[in-house]
C-alpha cells in the first residue's frame, strides 16, 4: 500500500491507444493496492503547435495570454485519461492546477511553485478515486487567480511538486526512453541505460539539455528526498532511479523559492598555473593535460578562453604540494605549443600564482535564478575581494581568491546567504561513483565577450548584477588571464554564455553599459555548442578532463572555452561540431553499448 505519483509525458498520452494503455497501466497500480495521483502532459506535441499557433498571430505574445493558451493542452489530456479510466470501472477525477491548488508565483510562463494545497487531492483518494492532474499549469496566489505554467517541460517539475507536498512514497516519471541514458540516444543511439544516477549529477545533466527530466524537478526531488524514476510507459523495465541525499525537513511553504544557497565551502593552499597565448587550434588542450594526467597531477578547476588574435589562455588550479610538478610540466610545453604555430602570436608564456583559494556557494535552487551568483558577487566586492577565476554549474559557483581574503569572503558570504551549518572544505564524495555518468549537448546558448574589462573588486557584481535584473541567467563564465594595463588600470576580457533566446537583449543591455562603464567592445557569438561530460567519480581522479580534449582533438575540432566544476567538464565547440564532439566523447569514455535504442515514434 503505498501512495504513488505517476507522470505521463507527451508522446505517452499522444493518442487514443496510449490513453487507453497509460489507463491500464494505473488501473493495474490501484488494484495492486496504490493510491494514485496521476499528472499528465498534452497530448503529443500540442503545446508546440500551441506556440506556432500564437506566434502566426503575433511575433511577440503577450506572456499572459500564452500561458492562457498553453495551459488548454493539458486540459485536454486530464479529462481523456479519467474517462479512459472510468471505462475501466476505475473512479477517477480530473483536476487542473486551479482546482487542486497549486500555488505559483504571479510570473507568467515561467511561475515557480510556492505552494500546494492537499485538501481536494486527499479527500479524493479516500473516496477510492485516481486524481488526474494538470502538469505544467498553477494558479497565482493574487486575487485574479491568473493562470501561469512553470516552462515548457515543467509537468515533470508538477509530478514532483506534487508527490513533494503529498509526501507520496515515490513518483515515477513515464516516458517515451527506457530511463535516463548515458546521452540522448536520439544522437547516440549507443546510448546506454543507467540503473541510477546521484541528483546532483543528474541537476547538471538536466540544465544542459538533457531534456528526459525538467531540471527543477530533480531540484525538488533533491531538496525533499522525493524517491524518483524515470521509465518507459510501453515496457515494465525498472528504469533509473535518482538518488538524493538525506532530505533536511524543508517546511512545504515557498516550495521551490525557499532556500537557492545551503552550503559555503572552501579550499585553502591552492596555486593557479596559466599559459597565456597558446595556439588556438585543436590538439593543444588534449596535449597539456594529457602530460599533465601523465605524471599523476590532479587539476581542479580548468578555465579556457579565447581572445582576440587567435590565441588563448589556459588556466588551472592544483593544490600547493603538487604545484612545483604541475608548473614544470607547464613550462616544459609552452615552448613546444609555440613552435607548433604562427610565430607573430609572440611568446607563450606560464603564469603561476601561489596562495590562492577557492571559495563556493552550492545549492539546487540557484537554477534560472541568475541573481544568486550575482548575489556571491556582491557580496564578495563588498568585503573588497578581488575575483580571480569563476566557474559555474548549475549547483555550484566558485570564486578563486587571494588566500589571505579567505576568511573574509567565507564569513561574508556565509553572513549574506543566512548559512548557519558549519562551513565545509571541498572534498571527495564519500561514496563511489562512474568517472563519467553522462554526456550532454546544449545547443542552445551563446556567447558573449566584453574586452578590457577593468581587474578590481565589483566588476563581476555589476555585469552580472545587470543580466540578472534582466532576468537573463549566465552559465560558463571565463576571465582572462591575460592582463593588459590602459591608463594605469588593469583590464581583462570577460566570457561567458547565455541561452540563445536571450543573446540580442544581453548584447544590447550590455553595449549600454559598456559605454557607461568604459569597457571594450562586446562580442556575440551564436554559432556555438557546449558539451560536457558529468560524473560524481571524476572528483580527485586525474585525467579525466585529458580523455575529453584528447577524443575532440583526434576529431580535429577545436575547444573554443573550457571550465569545469567538480563533478562536470563542458567545453565549447563550434556549432557544426556539437553533434560529432557528443559522439565522439561519448565513444572515448566507452559508454557505447552495442544495443541501440529505438524510440517509439
Ligand atoms: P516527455 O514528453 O515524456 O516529457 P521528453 O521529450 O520531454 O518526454 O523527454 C524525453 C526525451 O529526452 C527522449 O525522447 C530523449 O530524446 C531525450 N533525452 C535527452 N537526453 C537524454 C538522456 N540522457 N537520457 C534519456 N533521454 C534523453
Ligand atoms: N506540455 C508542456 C510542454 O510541452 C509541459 C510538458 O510536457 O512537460 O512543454
Ligand atoms: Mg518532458
Amino acid at each position: 500500500m503505498a501512495l504513488i505519483v505517476q507522470k505521463f509525458g507527451g508522446t505517452s498520452v499522444g493518442s487514443v491507444e496510449r490513453i487507453q494503455a497509460v489507463a491500464q497501466r494505473v488501473y493495474k497500480t490501484v488494484k495492486t493496492g496504490n493510491s494514485l495521483v496521476v499528472v499528465v502532459s498534452a497530448m503529443g506535441k500540442t503545446t508546440d503547435g500551441l506556440v506556432k499557433l500564437a506566434t502566426e498571430i503575433s511575433k511577440n505574445p503577450c506572456r499572459r495570454e500564452m500561458d492562457m493558451l498553453l495551459s488548454t493542452g493539458e486540459q485536454v489530456s486530464i479529462a481523456l485519461v479519467s474517462m479512459a479510466l472510468q471505462e475501466l470501472g476505475q473512479p477517477a477525477i480530473s483536476l487542473t492546477g486551479a482546482q487542486v491548488g497549486i500555488v505559483t508565483e504571479a510570473e507568467y510562463t515561467r511561475a515557480r511553485i510556492l505552494h500546494i494545497e492537499t485538501e481536494r487531492i486527499f479527500k479524493h483518494l479516500k473516496e477510492g478515486k485516481v486524481v488526474i492532474v494538470a502538469g505544467f499549469q498553477g494558479i497565482s496566489r493574487t486575487e485574479d487567480l491568473e493562470i501561469t505554467t512553470l516552462g515548457r517541460g515543467g509537468s515533470d517539475t508538477s509530478a514532483v511538486a506534487i508527490a513533494a507536498a503529498l509526501r507520496a512514497d515515490f513518483c515515477e516519471i513515464y516516458t517515451d526512453v527506457p530511463g535516463i541514458l548515458t546521452t540522448d540516444p536520439r544522437l547516440v543511439p549507443e546510448a546506454q541505460l543507467m540503473s541510477e544516477i546521484t541528483c546532483d549529477e543528474m541537476l547538471e545533466l538536466a540544465s544542459l539539455g538533457a531534456k528526459v527530466l525538467h531540471p527543477r524537478a530533480v531540484e525538488i526531488a533533491r531538496n525533499y528526498g522525493v524517491p524518483l524514476v524515470v521509465r518507459s510507459s510501453w515496457t515494465d523495465d525498472p528504469g533509473t532511479w535518482v538518488t538524493s541525499p538525506q532530505a533536511k525537513g524543508r517546511s512545504l511553504v515557498n516550495l521551490e523559492i525557499a532556500r537557492s544557497v545551503d552550503d559555503i565551502a572552501f579550499d585553502t593552499e591552492q596555486a593557479k598555473v596559466a599559459l597565456l597565448r597558446v595556439p588556438d587550434k585543436p590538439g593543444v588542450a588534449a596535449r597539456l593535460f594529457g602530460e599533465i594526467a601523465r605524471q599523476d597531477v590532479d587539476v581542479d578547476l580548468i578555465i579556457q578562453s579565447i581572445h582576440e588574435g587567435n590565441t588563448n589562455d589556459i588556466a588551472f588550479t592544483v593544490m600547493t604540494p603538487i604545484l612545483n610538478k604541475a608548473e614544470a610540466v607547464a613550462a616544459a610545453i609552452a615552448p613546444v605549443l609555440r613552435s607548433q604555430k604562427n610565430p607573430e602570436a609572440g611568446e607563450a608564456e606560464v603564469m603561476v600564482q601561489h596562495n590562492i583559494a577557492k571559495v563556493s556557494i552550492a545549492g539546487a535552487g540557484m537554477i534560472g535564478r541568475p541573481g544568486v551568483a550575482a548575489k556571491m558577487f556582491a557580496t564578495l566586492a563588498e568585503a573588497g575581494v578581488n575575483i580571480q577565476m569563476i566557474s559555474t554549474s548549475e549547483i555550484k559557483v566558485s570564486c578563486v581568491i587571494d588566500d589571505e581574503e579567505c576568511d573574509r569572503a567565507v564569513a561574508a558570504l556565509r553572513q549574506a546567504f543566512e548559512i548557519d551549518t558549519p562551513q565545509t572544505r571541498h572534498g571527495a564524495s564519500l561514496h563511489p561513483h562512474p568517472l563519467v555518468r553522462g554526456v550532454a549537448l546544449d545547443m542552445n546558448q551563446a556567447r558573449l565577450a566584453i574586452r578590457q574589462v577593468q581587474d578590481r573588486p565589483g566588476t563581476a557584481a555589476k555585469l552580472f548584477g545587470l543580466l540578472a535584473d534582466k532576468n537573463i541567467s549566465v552559465d560558463m563564465i571565463i576571465q582572462s588571464q591575460r592582463c593588459h594595463v590602459v591608463g594605469g588600470v588593469p583590464k581583462r576580457d570577460i566570457a561567458f554564455t547565455v541561452a540563445r533566446m536571450d543573446a540580442e537583449a544581453a548584447q544590447e543591455m550590455l553595449q549600454q553599459a559598456a559605454v557607461e562603464y568604459g569597457w571594450g567592445e562586446v562580442v556575440l557569438d551564436k554559432a556555438i555548442a557546449k558539451v560536457s561530460i558529468v560524473g560524481a567519480g571524476m572528483i580527485g581522479q586525474p585525467g579525466v578532463a585529458a580523455k575529453m580534449f584528447e577524443a575532440l582533438a583526434q576529431h580535429h575540432i577545436n575547444i573554443q572555452m573550457i571550465t569545469t566544476s567538480e563533478i562536470k567538464i563542458s567545453c565549447v565547440v563550434s556549432q557544426e561540431e556539437g553533434v560529432k564532439a557528443l559522439q565522439a566523447i561519448h565513444t572515448a569514455f566507452g559508454l557505447a553499448g552495442s544495443e541501440t535504442f529505438v524510440i517509439p515514434a
